[in-house]
């Protein structure tokens, strides 16, 4: 096999609301935070991404999430970067459609991070189930629990993204392990930890603590970071500033 860069691992209707989406794995990554793990791209297939992102099209891809630019949001992905390189790269033809018994091999013993750019629940859950198999782990963070599309199996393979202490808690409640970016000097709850890449400087792959809101362990919290820092801080800092 020639050296395969990534694959589409679906296209097709968007779970969220019909739209054309493709999810693209890709297999080498220098995102030092995760360090080497397979990364996932969920983009709309007829759009640019940052075109897309203007226009409020990317609700095919990021759905209910508040952080979308599109929506004054502070999301920390530039979509002319990686998202565009991917989508610029499928229109070429460089990603085949993935096959598990001629791709497979490439996940094997490998983590997997589920949504680099978008939020995994736009893609069909048997997509993920089917993929994550292969992998030794994954990471995935979903914003859609809301959302009327939502498939609930999501939350096997992903956390559920929080954006305030009492949202984190009612889903803490219900059982449901919850990641949650707050401002730097705003309190965990009891049931939370710092991301440990912040207190320990592993990458995700060393620590895979981000591997579905069914999972075993903590939540998990993140001090904002990001070029678009600013707009959370002055969106939720005052809703983080309540004590948990
Ligand atoms: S807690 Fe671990 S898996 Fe989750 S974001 Fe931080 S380093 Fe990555």
């Amino acid at each position: 096999m020639s050296k395969v860069s990534g694959v589409v691992l679906y296209e097709g209707p968007s779970v969220l609301d019909g739209q054309p989406i493709i999810a693209v794995a890709t297999f080498s990554s220098k995102n030092e935070k995760t360090g080497p793990m397979i990364q996932t791209w969920i983009l709309r297939s007829d759009v640019e991404p940052q075109v897309a992102s203007k226009a409020g099209l990317d609700g095919s891809v990021c759905g209910a999430c508040p952080h979308r630019h599109s929506l004054g949001g502070s999301c920390y992905v530039i979509t002319h970067q990686g998202p565009l390189a991917v989508y610029r790269s499928f229109k070429r033809g460089n990603y085949p459609t993935f096959d598990p018994g001629i791709h497979g091999s490439l996940f094997t013993g490998r983590m997997i991070r589920l949504g680099a750019y978008g939020d995994p629940a736009a893609v069909p859950v048997d997509v993920w189930s089917s993929v994550v198999s292969l992998t030794t782990g994954h990471t995935g963070y979903t914003h859609q629990i809301g959302h009327p599309k939502f498939d609930s199996r999501i939350l096997h393979y992903c956390m559920v993204s929080a954006d305030t202490p009492k949202g984190a808690l009612a889903h803490q409640f219900h059982g449901r392990r919850t990641f949650r970016v707050k401002t730097e000097d705003s309190p965990l709850a009891a049931n939370e930890v710092l991301c440990l890449s912040e207190t320990t400087g592993i990458s995700c792959l060393a620590c895979g603590l981000c591997n579905g809101a069914k999972g075993d362990g903590p939540s998990v919290a993140i001090n904002v970071h990001g070029t678009y820092a600013k707009r959370y801080v002055s969106k939720y800092g005052r809703i983080n500033a309540i004590a948990v």
